[in-house]
């Protein structure tokens, strides 16, 4: 069974050249004819592994090609998943299975809604990979993939695929509680970084903020039943800065190179998710104004 690659990005070039290099079928689904003959002028994808490239030649086609999808890598970012996915709706077989790449939350549910029949499992990535041009990806960061499904516990029969690819793969019983804590994290570290314009080590002048927002962060994971979520969030945030002081934030690289964030699926389902369970947490809140209207003062979208 074919994988298709809706996203032919950092992430999703980096799972497509190992299932490619490991003999696994692959076809990549471009968004339009001219980013088609952009990859058809390249030769395929590049990965640049230990200072190594490689060149992949892995068939591509556009939204509308004709033949069925069963097993879809949605490799996207957050806010444009579900409409990519739209482009090739007629496609997918009605049981199809759609592995949900996107960081935060939200994307995945509304995903999950629209196509029922479909099987999604969401996953949660900390491997690193950036675009040093549009189809040559360098990995950049050894890491974990969880999937998992909410909807059903039992893992598909094709992990040991991803393991002969070389595709470090967990399957997790509750992946929702993996991509909350990660959430969470997120939301304690990333706007701050980017709202005091500084590396993650920098925010410990902060340590009060970051305090109170793991405060209110631990009362919503906690409210939304995610308490091993919870646990321990406080510690975490300091670990992680810690462990990546020198480094910035991807949502302050983000911002710093004029591009769109995942804010929506991140601080700003926090806040929705808040909202919808009554619970007042005003510097959550406030945090999310205050990286809007610098979005906004830098000409970015605020969602
Ligand atoms: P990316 O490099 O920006 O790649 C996204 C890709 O999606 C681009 O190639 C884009 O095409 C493509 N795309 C968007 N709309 C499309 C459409 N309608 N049809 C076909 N292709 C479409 O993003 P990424 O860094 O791989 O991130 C993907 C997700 O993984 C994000 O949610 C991110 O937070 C998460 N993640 C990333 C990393 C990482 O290290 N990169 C790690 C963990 C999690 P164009 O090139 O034509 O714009």
């Amino acid at each position: 069974m074919s994988w298709h690659i809706l996203g032919a990005g950092s992430l999703g070039s980096l799972w497509a050249t190992r299932l490619a290099r490991a003999g696994l079928p692959v076809r990549l689904i471009l968004r339009n004819p001219q980013r088609l003959a952009q990859y058809q002028a390249a030769g395929g994808l590049s990965l640049v592994e230990n200072g190594q490239s490689s060149l992949h030649a892995i068939p591509a086609e556009l939204p509308d090609a004709p033949n069925a999808i069963h097993r879809l890598l949605v490799a996207c970012k957050a806010y444009d998943a579900e409409a990519a996915i739209a482009q090739v709706a007629t496609r997918l077989e009605p049981r199809c299975e759609m592995l949900l790449l996107q960081n935060g939350l939200g994307s995945q549910q509304a995903i999950a809604e629209r196509w029922p029949r479909a099987r999604c499992l969401f996953v949660s990535s900390t491997e690193g990979a950036y675009r040093e041009d549009d189809l040559r990806v360098v990995f950049a960061g050894r890491g974990q993939n969880w999937l998992g499904d909410p909807a059903a516990p039992a893992p598909p029969d094709w992990l040991g695929e991803l393991a002969r690819a070389g595709i470090p793969a967990t399957w997790s019983t509750d992946i929702l509680a993996r991509l909350w804590r990660k959430l969470a994290l997120n939301c304690a570290i990333n706007p701050l970084s980017v709202l005091y314009d500084c590396r993650n080590g920098e925010l410990l002048r902060h340590r009060e903020e970051l305090g109170a927002l793991c405060a209110e962060l631990t009362e919503l994971l906690a409210a939304n039943g995610q308490t091993d979520a919870a646990t321990g969030l406080e510690s975490e945030v300091l670990r992680v800065i810690e462990a990546t002081r020198s480094n910035y934030s991807s949502m302050h690289q983000d911002v710093r190179l004029g591009r769109r964030t995942e804010i929506g699926y991140l601080l700003g389902h926090a806040c929705a998710t808040a909202d919808g369970l009554d619970l007042r947490l005003p510097r959550l809140h406030a945090l999310h104004r205050r990286l809007r209207d610098h979005l906004q003062r830098n000409g970015l979208p605020m969602d």
